[in-house]
């Protein structure tokens, strides 16, 4: 439980974004203008389900139209309230500005626990949902682009998609109206992954820096790092799947609402997502430790932390209890502001939220893009550099023949260089991309000011001067 002291999360993502104002030269009328939120719109509505009519509280917050359309997820919680959504639209517009994503900042939310609703139930409620959203243009375009968030996925966004076509039957470029969707209902490869696939490359990025690690007080490459992950689902299960068995990490604990597992040894992690699928919690799992209480595994000794579930988990309550030098906000807020400053005086070094999690809004701008051009990434391209990279190995293997010297190409070479880039190569490398290129603008900040000691507050700083600057331009 998050102590009374502690402030609302809202007022946290203010604390942290008034340390970083307090380092620039802004004029007061413009900071106050790019920390407040916009808008914030509250609907109830109703939906006949078993026979009674229930009604569903939902909001969709704009933070910033400093460029739009304003983007960012919807999610589906008990916990959803106007505080946490404003909080989180204003972590999506600082996001969106961080990693180039030509979007102001929004975030929605449904206060509804979906486990307790079937497929068809759901489907009502998010239509409804989306009706209400779309009839005042918070679901539109060229303004308003929701996407997946905790409680919702490919599904909720494939309904979303087909309730705007419907009430808008002539708009060409209807499927740009949210992202996240299915393949099949103009989505595009790598979305589902694309948050925790993020995750790793950040990680990655900052592993190719030797001083950056030492801050971490860690040392070598992400191989054989013992990682804690908090939540198993989209973004925490394919963060863990991919260090895990790419990186070499060892995932040694997971922690899920019903408790956590602790395997020094190392979790499989696609077996513990099976069985949380299979049992509704992870309880039981024949292997490793199960611990009742998850959240004390959030303080074992590890190289890394990744919390990918709620907010407010970091607390005063706990963060001088965190041993992990490194923490990852795959999560949105995980480390209150109190956490943050108490973690910062230990040594821990915090790969914020707005950078470590922004995997999915670059793939979903690039979702985006896709459904407006209404064309496949590498459509065009992939068979032309097939047939040029051909060329080079026929010439290759003619003059390996005419030397006699028995030269060959490299085993897997000749396929793997022939193979065209298809969507998800291109997805992949412009989200790879896009996180080195973030993390190195925050570095240079963190390196460079002797008056920033820590990622957070300089990613603030590479935002807040991106949005500033758009504000300026125009005439504000
Ligand atoms: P999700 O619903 O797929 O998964 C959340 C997981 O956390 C579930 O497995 C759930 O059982 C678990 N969980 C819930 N309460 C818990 C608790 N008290 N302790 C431990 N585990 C708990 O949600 P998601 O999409 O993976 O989102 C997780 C976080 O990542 C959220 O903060 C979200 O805002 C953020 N995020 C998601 C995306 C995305 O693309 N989905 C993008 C950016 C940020």
């Amino acid at each position: 439980m998050t102590p009374i002291q502690e402030p609302s999360f809202r007022e946290s993502v203010d604390i942290m974004f008034n340390r970083a104002v307090a380092l620039m030269d802004l004029p007061p009328g413009l900071e106050e203008k790019i920390r407040v939120c916009n808008a914030t719109y509250t609907v109830r509505f109703g939906v006949r389900l078993r026979g009674q009519i229930q009604t569903f509280t939902g909001y969709r917050s704009v933070h910033s139209e400093h460029m739009e359309p304003v983007k960012g997820g919807i999610r589906y919680s008990m916990g959803v309230n106007q505080d946490e959504v404003e909080a989180l639209a204003a972590l999506m517009t600082y996001k969106c500005a961080l990693v180039e994503a030509p979007f102001g900042g929004s975030k929605g939310g449904l206060c509804i626990d979906p486990r307790e609703y079937d497929e068809h139930e759901l489907e009502l409620i998010t239509r409804r949902f989306a009706y209400e959203l779309v009839k005042r243009d918070l679901i539109h375009p060229s303004q308003n682009v929701p996407a997946p968030d905790m409680g919702t996925g490919e599904r909720e966004m494939a309904w979303i998609a087909d309730q705007y076509a419907r009430m808008n039957t002539t708009d060409i470029n209807s499927k740009a109206c949210v992202t996240g969707k299915p393949l099949n209902a103009g989505g595009i490869a790598g979305r589902v992954e694309a948050t925790g696939r993020g995750v790793q490359y950040a990680l990655q990025e900052f592993f190719r820096y030797p001083e950056d690690i030492a801050k971490a007080g860690l040392d070598g490459t992400l191989d054989g790092k013992r990682v804690v992950v908090q939540g198993l689902g989209n973004v925490g299960f394919h963060a863990a799947k991919f260090l895990s068995e790419e990186d070499g990490s060892k995932i040694v604990a997971v922690i899920e609402r019903d408790g956590g597992i602790y395997d020094p040894n190392g979790i499989n992690i696609e077996e513990l997502r099976a069985w949380l699928a299979k049992h509704g919690g992870v309880k039981g799992y024949p292997h490793g430790q199960y611990a009742e209480d998850g959240s004390t595994l959030l303080e074992v000794e590890c190289d890394i932390l990744i919390p990918a579930a709620l907010e407010g988990v970091i607390n005063l309550g706990n963060a001088a209890q965190i041993q992990a030098p490194l923490i990852i906000e795959a999560a949105n807020g995980p480390v209150t502001a109190g956490a943050d400053e108490i973690l910062r005086e230990k040594g821990c070094v915090i790969i914020p939220d707005m950078y470590a999690n922004a995997g999915g809004v670059t793939v979903s701008y690039f979702e985006w893009v896709k459904n407006l051009s209404h064309i496949r990434f590498g459509r065009m391209q992939r068979r032309q550099e097939e047939a040029r990279h051909q060329l080079v190995v026929d010439e290759l293997e003619e003059l390996a023949a005419s030397t006699g010297n028995g030269w060959k190409l490299s085993p897997g070479f000749k396929d793997k260089y022939l193979k065209g880039a298809g969507e998800l190569e291109l997805v992949r490398s412009g989200l790879d991309d896009t996180m080195r290129i973030a993390y190195q603008s925050m570095r240079a900040v963190w390196h460079n000011r002797d008056d920033v000691t820590d990622l957070r507050t300089a990613a603030y700083l590479v935002a807040i001067d991106k949005v500033a600057s758009s504000y300026r331009a125009k005439g504000l």
